[in-house]
């Protein structure tokens, strides 16, 4: 399915750029049946000596803790790369997230996975799961979250307090995206972490988000303020990390469109 809104790539570059941080989580799932194959192995004989229905009761615990996570699994899976929405029940895929996404993250450093890549494809598979949910995000409340580092570093303008304190001069994108805003009404925040923007979050109940940042703050950001859709656009750094950085304004568009859609 075509989402409204937002270009695809092609079916193998898109269905690629998402297998790093998807193939991760089938193999920590793979891993957590190994671990709790040979724990109940380890434990099967003395829990039998002692009573079978404590035998019976944790392995039922067992099973439902592979279950719930390969169920939710299959779910995002399968949601992430035909874009159908099928992300229900949400506390089996809230489970997941909580799960596997722990173990995937130290799972791929140690297959010497570079960090980067595994949170540019979970950030990819997230907007995919965003995507997918278009029918079920209200567009009047969509907040966008910007980094403080978009911020040229010789202006003294204090954006975290207000973001209207920019004087739209054109030295950063910070102008430009306020433009943008006021073209499709839009509510802005330019924070400078994840405290300030959890606070901005809870302050205006959003109903989706459009977050620019680098992937290290876009991979917790998206987990933090779960279940509300991210759509996340990561910036780029040709001054090095958290100075001077920039955006590139299509994509900020392009993610705007799919919130602002026709309903
Ligand atoms: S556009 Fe100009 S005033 Fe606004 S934040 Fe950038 S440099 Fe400062």
């Amino acid at each position: 399915m075509h989402e409204k809104g937002l270009p695809e790539d092609p079916p193998w570059r898109s269905w690629w750029s998402k297998a790093t941080f998807l193939g991760s989580c089938w193999a920590s799932l793979l891993i957590l049946l190994c671990l709790e194959g040979a724990v109940f192995y380890l434990v099967e004989p003395r829990l039998a000596r002692i009573d079978h229905l404590l035998l019976l009761a944790v392995g039922a615990a067992m099973v439902s803790f592979f279950f719930v996570p390969f169920v939710g699994l299959s779910l995002i899976t399968a949601t992430a790369l035909t874009g159908i929405d099928l992300l229900c029940p949400r506390a089996v895929t809230s489970i997941t997230i909580a799960v596997l996404f722990s173990i995937a993250p130290t799972l791929a450093q140690l297959l010497g996975i570079e960090r980067n890549r595994l949170r540019t494809s979970f950030v990819k598979v997230n907007n995919a799961l965003t995507r997918a949910q278009w029918r079920r995000i209200r567009g009047d409340r969509v907040v966008v979250l910007l980094p403080h580092c978009l911020q040229i570093d010789v202006c003294n303008r204090k954006l975290t307090t207000d973001v209207n304190n920019c004087l739209r001069c054109g030295k950063c994108p910070v102008g430009r995206l306020l433009e943008l805003g006021d073209k499709y009404g839009l509510h802005l925040e330019v924070v400078n972490g994840g405290t300030l923007a959890r606070r901005r979050v809870a302050a205006f109940r959003p109903s989706g988000i459009i977050a620019v940042a680098c992937e290290r703050d876009l991979t917790f950001g998206i987990q933090d303020v779960h279940p509300v859709p991210v759509y996340g656009v990561i910036n780029d750094r040709p001054n090095g990390p958290c100075v001077n950085t920039c955006v590139d304004m299509d994509m900020v568009e392009e993610a705007i469109k799919f919130f602002k859609r026709p309903s």
